[in-house]
C-alpha cells in the first residue's frame, strides 16, 4: 500500500533529544529552541522568529498583536484550514471569505480589493500548495489601504516568490511543523515577525503575558504580568527533533520537488493545481483536478483498490456551520466550491521512491483510459 503521507524522519532527530537529557532542560527557550529560531531568521531573512507549539498558535498570537476588536474584518480565501479563520473569530473580529483562483487555488487578488471596507484590518492570505498569489500586487494593496498582511505560510518553508522567501512578505507570518508538513516535529510551528515595533510584545504574548524574556536578557530585575498572553512556546524535546530536520531542510526540500517535477512531466496532459511563474516551489503538494465531484469520487475509489491513497483537501469554510456563525463570503463563489469538490492530492513525502510514483501516474493514466472509453460507449 502507498500511503497518503509518511512524516518525514531523518534518524538524527534521536541524537539531539538525548543531548535535551544531557543539558536537563526541557521546558522552551533553551539551547535547541534558540538555535531553531537563528535559523529560521537567517533562512528567510526576518526580523525576528520565534518556535510555537503549532501553526494555529502562531495564527493566535497574530491575531493579539494586532489588537483585534469586535466588529474588525479580516479577509481570508475561504478554501483554507480551519486554524487560518478560527484564531481572529476568537479575538472577536467577522471573517471574510473571498474566492480564489483555479490555477493556483490561492485568493483572488480582484475578489479582495472589492472586499475592503473602512472596517477591514488585516489580510491573512494562504500559501495553498505551498505557492502564493502575487505578493508584490498584494503587498502594495496591503500598504494602500493600511492593512496588516499575515502570511499563513503552514505549508511554504522555503519557497520563494521574485527570490524573496514566503513568510519574509508579511507584517507577520505562520509556520506549521505538524507531522504532516515537510518540515516536521510532530506538533510545532513559528510565528516570524517582520515589524521591529512588534517583536517585545510578540515575546510578551508568548510567555503568559509576562516580560520574562526582558528578564532573562537583564533588562529588568523581576518579571510580572504585563499585557494579555498564553503559553505558546514549544518544551525543548521538539526543537531539538525540529532542529535535526531544520539542519538538512535543504536535502528534504530537494527530495519533495523531485517528486513533484515528476509528477509534473508524467501527468502533463492533465490538469492540475499550479504555481505562477517566478515562484520557487518547495514540493509541498501535488493536487490533480478531476472533471467534477463525481469523477473524483470514482478516481479515489479506483486508485484505493490500486492500493494507492489519495486525498482531497478543504471542505470550503464559508459553508461550514462556525463559518457561517463568524464570517460572510464576499462577492460570488465562482471557484473555491468548484475546485475544491474536484482536486484529489496525491501521495508525496520524503520516503516516496521514483518507482512508486511511476506506478502512481501510470495507474492515473489508466484511470483516465477507462472514463474515455466508457464516455465514448455511451455516446
Ligand atoms: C497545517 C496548516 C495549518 C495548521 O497547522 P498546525 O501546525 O497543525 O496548527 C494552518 N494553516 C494551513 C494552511 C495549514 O496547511
Amino acid at each position: 500500500l502507498i500511503p497518503f503521507n509518511r512524516p518525514c524522519v531523518l534518524g538524527t532527530e534521536l541524537k539531539k533529544i538525548s543531548d535535551v537529557f544531557t543539558n536537563e532542560k526541557f521546558s522552551g527557550d533553551g539551547h535547541f529552541s534558540k538555535k531553531c529560531h537563528e535559523h529560521l531568521k537567517k533562512k528567510l531573512n526576518v526580523k525576528k522568529a520565534l518556535l510555537t507549539t503549532s501553526c494555529t498558535d502562531a495564527l493566535e498570537m497574530a491575531a493579539l498583536l494586532i489588537n483585534l476588536k469586535p466588529g474588525d474584518e479580516v479577509i481570508m480565501p475561504s478554501f483554507t484550514f480551519v486554524s487560518t479563520a478560527n484564531a481572529f473569530a476568537l479575538r472577536g473580529a467577522t471573517i471574510v471569505f473571498i474566492d480564489i483562483d483555479p490555477l493556483t487555488m490561492n485568493l483572488d487578488l480582484a475578489c479582495l480589493t472589492k472586499a475592503i471596507t473602512k472596517n477591514t484590518k488585516a489580510i491573512v492570505v494562504v500559501h495553498y500548495g505551498g505557492w502564493c498569489c502575487d505578493m508584490k500586487e498584494l503587498k502594495k494593496v496591503c500598504n494602500d489601504n493600511n492593512l496588516f498582511l499575515i502570511e499563513d505560510a503552514a505549508q511554504s518553508y522555503l519557497s520563494t516568490f521574485q527570490n524573496k522567501s514566503l513568510g519574509s512578505w508579511g507584517d507577520l507570518s505562520c509556520l506549521s511543523f505538524h507531522e504532516t508538513k515537510n518540515i516536521q516535529c510532530g506538533e510545532g510551528g513559528a510565528l516570524l515577525i517582520n515589524q521591529k515595533e512588534l517583536v517585545e510584545r510578540a515575546e510578551i504574548i508568548r510567555e503568559k503575558g509576562t516580560n520574562r524574556s526582558k528578564f532573562f536578557r537583564g533588562q529588568v530585575d523581576k518579571y510580572s504580568w504585563v499585557d494579555l498572553g498564553s503559553s505558546f512556546l514549544p518544551s525543548e524535546l521538539n526543537a531539538a527533533f525540529l532542529l535535526a530536520q531544520l539542519e538538512d531542510d535543504e536535502v528534504i526540500i530537494k527530495k519533495r520537488i523531485d517528486i513533484w517535477n515528476q509528477y509534473q512531466d508524467e501527468l502533463s496532459e492533465f490538469e492540475f493545481a499550479k504555481p505562477l511563474s517566478e515562484t520557487k516551489i518547495n514540493g509541498h503538494l501535488f493536487a490533480l483536478k478531476l472533471k467534477d465531484l463525481e469523477q473524483r469520487t470514482l478516481f479515489i475509489e479506483f486508485m484505493k483498490n490500486k492500493k494507492i491513497t489519495t486525498s482531497f483537501h478543504y471542505i470550503p469554510l464559508h459553508s461550514s456551520e462556525a463559518g457561517k456563525k463568524f464570517g460572510r463570503f464576499h462577492g460570488q463563489d465562482h471557484f473555491t466550491t468548484r475546485e475544491s469538490e474536484r482536486i484529489a492530492r496525491l501521495p508525496l513525502y520524503h520516503a516516496l521512491t521514483q518507482q512508486e510514483v511511476s506506478y502512481i501516474t501510470k495507474t492515473i493514466k489508466s484511470f483516465f483510459e477507462q472514463i474515455k472509453r466508457s464516455t465514448t460507449r455511451s455516446s
